[in-house]
Parts: C-alpha cells; structure tokens; sequence
C-alpha cells in the first residue's frame, strides 16, 4: 500500500527570488492539501542533520551551507499516492534535465539551487516530516 503524505521544502534561492507564493500554488493546483506549513531559517547545523544520510558526499557542504543560508518553506502534504505523485510535480533533481513545466524545471537554478525538496519514501516522508513539526502543529 502507498501512503498519502508526503514532506517538502521549498528551498532559500526560491524564497529570496519570490517564487514561494508561486510554488505553493502549483502544488494546491496538483491537488496536494497542506496538513503542516512553516518558514523556518535553518542552522548549518540543522541542515547537516537533515541532510544526514548525504554526509559522505561530496555536495553535502555546499547543501548544507545552501540550505542554511536563508529561510526555507516546510510542509507536510496529503494526496494519494503523495510520494511520488510529488516527485513527478516537481521533476528531475537537476533542474536541466526536469521535465518542461515541472517546479524544478520553472525555478531551479542548479542541482544544489533545485527549488524543492521532497520525500523519496513514505517512511523518509513521515522521519522528514516529524524533524519539523510537533504533533500540535499538524492538522
Ligand atoms: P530531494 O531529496 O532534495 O528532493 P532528490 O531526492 O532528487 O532531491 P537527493 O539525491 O536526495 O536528490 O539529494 C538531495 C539534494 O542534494 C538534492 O535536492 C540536491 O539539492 C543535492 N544534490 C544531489 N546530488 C547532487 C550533486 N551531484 N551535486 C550537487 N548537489 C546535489
Ligand atoms: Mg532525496
């Protein structure tokens, strides 16, 4: 069985180019219903351990230092089959090779700079989502 919830960032470069109103309204017009939403500037340090599991990588410092340069958006999203109806909303981890219309492909800037995050499993999606939101906080 697929879940129904998924975890997204929209990530600093995003927000700093004004593009979050934008981004939120693509994913309501794909029809996810936001369960949790927040703007939350990360430390390095909370950026590393969100991105834990990408530590030995050769990226992880510049994402980590990405990541915690500005405010990002986080939301929990509820739609069937979220996971990966959300990764095909957004497209291609390199914005280059996104497909046309898709949010990376409209507002990534590189990989790094790739506008969104999101969940690549039903259980990294309730981990992800948990890293930012108490139970209080979601509907
Ligand atoms: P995300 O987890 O952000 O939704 P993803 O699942 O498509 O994206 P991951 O492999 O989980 O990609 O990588 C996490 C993030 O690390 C990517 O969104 C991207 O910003 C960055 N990243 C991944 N691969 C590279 C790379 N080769 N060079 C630079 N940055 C990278
Ligand atoms: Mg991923």
């Amino acid at each position: 069985m697929t879940g129904n919830r998924t975890f997204t960032m929209i990530k600093p470069s995003a927000i700093s180019a004004g593009h979050a109103g934008n981004i939120l309204a693509m994913i309501e017009k794909a029809g996810f219903r936001l369960l949790a939403l927040k703007l939350i500037h990360l430390t390095r340090q909370q950026a590393g351990q969100f991105y834990a599991e990408h530590s030995a990588k050769g990226f992880y410092e510049d994402l980590t230092r990405f990541m915690s340069s500005g405010p990002i958006i986080a939301a929990i999203l509820e739609k069937e089959n979220a996971v990966a109806e959300f990764r095909k909303l957004i497209g291609a981890t390199d914005p280059s090779k996104a497909e046309p219309g898709t949010v990376r492909n409209l507002y990534g800037i590189s990989i790094t700079e790739n506008a969104v995050h999101g969940s690549d499993a039903d259980l990294t999606a309730e981990r992800e989502g948990s890293f930012f939101f108490s139970q209080l906080e979601r509907v």
